[in-house]
């Protein structure tokens, strides 16, 4: 038994070499195990720390160690344990900032198992009902009705604690706590539905490789490279079921729960209560509860959002990642891990099969996974007609063409979906006299007019301040509203074509901001007969609705536009998905995209349905540039209050960073965000684990005060 625990205590300081070594007090060496979790002393603090490993002994001696303060219930699984140092390093991380992502839920908060008390009649109580005893008439009752049903918990008798407690005393009854379920809403609890449809071709080609994949128990990465409607889904469950069947476990990832209710409620039909849901809008005690029926083995199967890739699963089988494309698997804040490149490494790791699907996958994964593909719509359906609409000699928001698109969908009482990739009313604000735009204090960015909360705002930094009613530099009262967004779309095509018959929803981060708000939304354009579905790239995600005939796609250029060299991969991306909603079920569908640039790449591909060939293209490109897959990306933003202190701590890194294998580009100057100017190095390298082991080295010590660095492994 170990006499002496690793620790690393969980601190956001990222100038500690952690771990520590603490003794352990006899009586904890039996129990203290790598991913216990102890209170210890560190410096002036007491702080929780994760055991990371156990020695007999410590470099320092015995006598100079502390002992650890006391034990926490509940503990970390160890291959999630030796996942977080992965990350640590991976990332340019803290092993205290990767483990804080692998935590049991209520390890930080002390919240526990919520229990109830539970009331069963003895052998005693039974024949003290029988016989003579003496009995209060409301002890009888008490004991008769636990006679008749049963184990009842104690709030649903109706008696005081004190009764209850007296009949315990005198053996008549036993009193047990048991712990309940906090089952998360959307969770349908016991409910399994057998597969009923059969399966098309090709989705048996594919679920007969990942069943063969899952049985040879060695790791192995597809891309389930499907149309979008070919049911990829049902691919992902059988998966799935073939997984359990061999004893071993699940990891669906999907890309926002709020956004994608309809998979998570597939898996919960199919597989009942081996399904537990991890998301961030969970109460504390819920997700405690699905954490903890997951680390016990009660449920098999996690689904959620990027985070669920650290679902404690033991002997993991497979993991699938949804819609694999989508952004939000990379974690914004540090550590900026990616849950499709974690994903793959937990997959390696268990020896289990990652399967990724997309209509539209990355160019990466395009490249390295081997392809599992299914050509065609499982509804035998045909993939909308694309049309290139013009927008050059255009005046206003909608073309003549669209405006007579939506009208006839108006008169036929038809379906369709609007996609604009900007919330708010407009764009900017200005004034007509002087000029002057209304921009952020803290950032360098045009403010966004919501009209409804009669605001301008910053989507950057959430800064938010009334609209003017005159410009304060010149007094004038004359301002101007530029470009458009959302909301005033939907203002304008409720004025055009709304009615009682005609709904129309919008949907984007404004409206999406209360919990289950976006999927009520949803859930109502899915259900109307008819009407309009307006909003932004919320609208192209995987929602599998029936009879939309019509797809609109205004101002496609807006994300071709972005200085960034995945700009056009993500407008192909948008404009396939949203035509993969249109054109399902029912009849043909089809698609008018307003563009500026009709002959750009992303969207002439788009138009063709042709992603392979997008994919072949993009990847040339890519091999040019050096880019992923050829080549690894790091990125390093340094950002600080004072003038100039981000350019000069971002040269003086450069200098520190002596890589033979990569290129390093920059600084180059940002735009000032959130009061802090910015100056960011770009690193493309040949060799990752030489690149980020330099880059790790090289931010370890301080560049000046007020600076702080920030490390993108694989930006986005
Ligand atoms: P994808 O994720 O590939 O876009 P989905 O999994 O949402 O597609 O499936 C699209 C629709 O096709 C769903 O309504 C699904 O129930 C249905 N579907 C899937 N497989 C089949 C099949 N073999 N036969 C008939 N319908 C199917
Ligand atoms: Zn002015
Ligand atoms: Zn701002």
């Amino acid at each position: 038994m170990a006499a002496i625990a690793q620790v690393e205590p969980l601190t956001s300081a990222r100038a500690l070499s952690g771990p520590f070594d603490y003794a352990l007090p006899e009586d904890l060496r039996a129990s203290v195990r790598i991913g216990s979790l102890l209170v210890v002393p560190f410096g002036r603090q007491e702080l929780l720390g994760v055991v990371v490993g156990l020695a007999e002994q410590s470099e320092l001696g015995a006598e100079r160690l502390r002992a650890p303060r006391s034990t926490v219930d509940g503990d970390v699984p160890r291959d999630l344990v030796e996942l977080a140092g992965w990350i640590a390093s991976e990332y340019c991380s803290t092993p205290a900032r990767a483990l804080s992502l692998v935590l049991p839920p209520a390890a930080r908060k002390g919240n526990r198992e919520l229990t109830r008390l539970v009331a069963t009649l003895t052998a005693a109580g039974a024949a003290a009902l029988g016989g003579g005893a003496r009995l209060t008439p409301r002890q009888r009752t008490l004991l008769a009705r636990l006679a008749q049903a049963g184990p009842v918990a104690a709030s649903a008798l109706q008696v005081d604690h004190g009764t209850l407690r007296r009949l315990e005393a005198r053996g008549l009854i036993a009193l047990s706590s048991e712990s309940v379920r906090r089952a998360p809403e959307h969770v349908s609890v016991g409910a399994t539905r057998e597969a009923a449809v059969t399966l098309s071709a090709s989705q048996q080609a594919a679920v007969a490789e990942a069943r063969a994949a899952i049985a040879a128990r060695a790791p192995a990465s597809f891309l389930l490279f499907g149309v979008t409607g070919s049911g990829k889904t049902e691919v992902y469950l059988q998966a799935a079921a073939s997984a359990l069947a061999h004893r071993r476990g699940v990891i669906v990832l999907v890309p926002e729960i709020g956004l994608t209710p309809q998979t998570v409620s597939r898996f919960v039909e199919r597989f009942g209560d081996t399904v537990a849901v991890l998301h961030s809008r969970l109460s504390a005690g819920e997700r405690h509860d699905e954490w903890q029926r997951l680390r016990r083995g009660e449920a098999r199967i996690c689904v959620g959002p990027r985070s669920a890739v650290f679902a404690p699963i033991a002997n993991l089988g497979l993991i699938v990642v949804d819609e694999e494309h989508d952004s939000s698997y990379k974690h914004e804040g540090d550590p900026r891990y990616d849950a499709r490149h974690v994903a793959a490494h937990r997959a390696e790791i268990a020896g289990a099969l990652l399967l990724a699907g997309s209509a539209t996958p990355r160019p990466e994964s395009f490249a390295t996974l081997r392809r599992l593909e299914l050509p065609a719509r499982a509804d035998g359906g045909r993939l909308p007609s694309v049309e290139i609409v013009d927008m050059r000699a255009a005046r206003g928001a909608l073309h003549e063409r669209t405006a007579e698109a939506l009208g006839e969908l108006r008169r036929s009482g038809g379906k369709g979906i609007v996609l604009l990739n900007r919330r708010g009313w407009s764009n900017f604000l200005s004034c007509r006299q002087c000029g002057k735009v209304w921009g952020c204090p803290e950032c360098d960015v045009a403010l966004v007019l919501h009209q409804a909360e009669h605001a301008i705002a910053c989507h950057h930094c959430g800064h938010r301040e009334r609209v003017p009613e005159r410009c304060e530099d010149c007094g004038s009262a004359a301002l101007a509203r530029h470009g458009l967004g959302t909301e005033r779309l939907e203002h304008e095509l409720t004025r055009a074509l709304g009615g009682a018959d005609f709904p129309l929803f919008r949907l984007d981060a404004d409206v999406a901001t209360l919990k289950g708000r976006a999927a009520a939304v949803l859930a109502r354009f899915d259900q109307a007969e008819a009407g309009v579905l307006i909003g932004t790239q919320m609208v192209a995600k995987g929602h599998d609705f029936e009879g939309v005939s019509l797809g609109v796609v205004l101002d496609a250029d807006a994300t071709l536009r972005f200085p960034d060299f995945r700009a056009e991969e993500r407008t192909f991306a948008l404009l396939a998905q949203l035509a993969g909603r249109t054109g399902r079920g029912r009849g043909d569908g089809r698609v008018l995209v307003q563009t500026l640039a009709g002959d750009a790449r992303a969207i002439v591909y788009a138009a063709r349905h042709d992603s392979a060939g997008f994919l072949t293209g993009e990847l040339e490109r890519r091999r040019a540039l050096g880019y992923p897959p050829y080549g690894e990306l790091i990125r390093i933003v340094c950002s600080a209050q004072a003038a100039g202190s981000a350019m000069r701590a971002a040269c003086e890194l450069r200098q520190r960073l002596v890589i033979d294998t990569a290129q390093i580009l920059g600084p180059a100057p940002l735009f000032r965000l959130r009061g802090r100017d910015r100056a960011q190095l770009l690193i493309k390298a040949s060799d990752r684990a030489a690149a980020v082991a330099a880059v790790g080295a090289a931010v370890a010590s301080p560049l000046g005060r007020d600076v702080a660095v920030s490390v993108d492994v694989d930006p986005q």
